[in-house]
């Protein structure tokens, strides 16, 4: 009843019109942690870049990176290109058939590979993440104290349909991410209702408690140039990619605000704002000389940004045209300030 239910409305998303198995690769690697519809947007223009897994493997991490900017989690994006690396140099270009095989490669774990592994290859591989772990709890009317990792994995290996364990896989994902939801499930719609045996009682999860947080940068725009600054190689959030200058609370000139964004990431909300410095003095800059450059604005569409310099060049039009249409993954509630 599930797969009837799938075949009838399972939604047309691009990665289900293809058995490629690097296409559907790429396609888990960027809904890990995103959500489809931001997924969507930035899926095709990544794939009208990198269509094969040659061209993906043969780019430059700074390629790569520009392409997966405003998607977020760019450690995704660094283990598909050294695994894209390590498929074209060491195996020939051939990805590996099975979920053990796909295990070996950086950054794909036991749920991705298993997606993988059944939908491209119809390995009988049972994918689990937090939606499906979800719908398994309520099915079975457990609860956190009673259903450790190895439990679910087994119910989930029970009801897999070795048939067509990867439409199998992709219907239980899309159960957890559009009827089974985390808040209010919606069981009257639900196709698996009669075996179910919650059946929306049992809602699990709090939802992680937010912090707010404000932060400054800088906007200096001269002569068709931006000034960024590069992130520390070592950071532990965005390493190496390009952001605005960061500007200290006490340094922020009030008269000089000109866009405030709210941002998220993770568990945080961010007040981000924006000042313009273009006017003021090379003394008045922010950063260190060493780790800030001036980019051309016409070529920042090439320059690995971060999700949040992207949102805020775009908003001050300091974006190419033809490339400023996509949006950033993350929700936003922004207000100008009398921006230039
Ligand atoms: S009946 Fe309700 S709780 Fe049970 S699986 Fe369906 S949507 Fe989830």
């Amino acid at each position: 009843m599930l797969l009837a239910w799938f075949d009838a409305h399972a939604r047309d998303l691009p990665w289900r019109r293809t058995r490629d198995p690097y296409a559907i690769w790429v396609s888990e690697i960027m809904l890990q942690q995103t959500r489809v519809a931001a997924v969507i947007e930035h899926y095709a223009r990544f794939m009208g870049r990198f269509p094969t897994l040659a061209s993906l493997a043969l780019a430059s991490e700074d390629e790569v990176l520009a392409m997966w900017s405003g998607l977020g989690y760019y450690r995704r994006a660094r283990m598909l290109h050294r695994a894209a690396q390590k498929v074209h140099a060491e195996l020939g270009g051939v990805m590996p058939r099975t979920a053990e095989g796909l295990r070996d490669l950086p950054g794909i774990g036991a749920y991705t590979s298993a997606a993988v592994a059944s939908i491209a290859f119809g390995e009988a591989a049972a994918a689990v993440d937090g939606n499906v772990e979800r719908v398994l709890m309520r099915i079975q009317g457990w609860d956190e104290t009673n259903a450790p990792a190895a439990r679910l994995r087994e119910a989930a290996v029970e009801f897999l349909d070795t048939a067509r364990p990867g439409d199998y896989n992709q219907a239980m994902m899309e159960l957890g991410a559009t009827i089974c939801l985390p808040r209010g499930p919606l069981c009257l719609q639900c196709p698996v209702q009669p075996l179910c045996a919650t059946r929306g009682e049992h809602v699990i999860g709090e939802r992680k408690k937010m912090q707010s947080k404000s932060v400054s940068y800088a906007f200096a725009r001269r002569r068709g140039r931006v000034l960024l600054s590069q992130r520390p190689k070592d950071a532990s959030l965005m390493p190496g990619m390009w952001e605005l200058p960061p500007l200290d609370a006490g340094a922020a000139p009030e008269g000089l605000r000109v866009l405030e964004v709210k941002h998220a990431i993770t568990v945080t909300n961010y007040t981000v704002g924006i000042y313009d410095l273009s006017e003021a003095g090379d003394m008045a800059l922010p950063g260190d000389a060493s780790a800030t450059r001036w980019f051309a604005v016409s070529a920042l569409h090439e320059v690995a940004l971060t999700g949040l310099a992207r949102k805020v060049l775009r908003k001050l039009g300091a974006f190419p045209k033809q490339h400023a249409d996509l949006k950033t993954s993350v929700t936003d509630t922004d207000q100008f300030m009398g921006a230039r």
